[in-house]
């Protein structure tokens, strides 16, 4: 479907403006990828995909600049590998908003945000920064349930 792809590609025009990022294919080739299924894209197959056309340093860089801007956020699956997931509008420049549960699939190890499940506030000692939480549901995803 032409249409729906132009919409997508409008909105990632604008938030890539919003942020300050000069439009590039590159950068618009990531973002489709990492929104392309429901499901968060880890870095290897993200590399798999795209690798023909964009080098690893640069994938790492347009990945990196990403977060930075609150685009992007990742999870590590269950191997420690990184998964890169679209943010929540709300989410800026260092400060990422979209702080949620994800549940991650045991058995295909795939990793999909539970946008409405957020983390709790978690008080943490005096003279201590919490930068980051992360909480993850393990189970089975709805296509291996199907195959079990
Ligand atoms: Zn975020
Ligand atoms: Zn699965
Ligand atoms: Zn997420």
């Amino acid at each position: 479907m032409a249409s729906e792809r132009t919409e997508k590609e409008q909105h990632f025009i604008k938030l890539l403006k919003q942020n300050a990022l000069k439009v590039t294919p590159h950068r618009l080739r990531v973002l489709q990828e990492i929104t392309h299924k429901d499901a968060a894209i880890s870095q290897p197959d993200l590399e798999k995909i795209v690798g023909k056309d964009i080098d690893r340093v640069t994938l790492y860089r347009i990945l990196s600049s990403f977060e930075d801007k609150g685009i992007v956020h990742k999870i590590f699956d269950l191997n420690g590998t990184a998964t890169y997931a679209i943010c929540s509008a709300e989410c800026s420049a260092d400060h990422h908003h979209d702080q949620h549960v994800h549940f991650i699939c045991s058995v295909c190890n795939s990793v999909f945000c539970l946008q409405e499940i957020s983390l709790p506030k978690i008080p943490v000692p005096p003279n201590f920064t919490l930068h980051s939480i992360a909480l993850n549901a393990v189970g089975l995803c709805d296509s291996c349930q199907k195959e079990a």
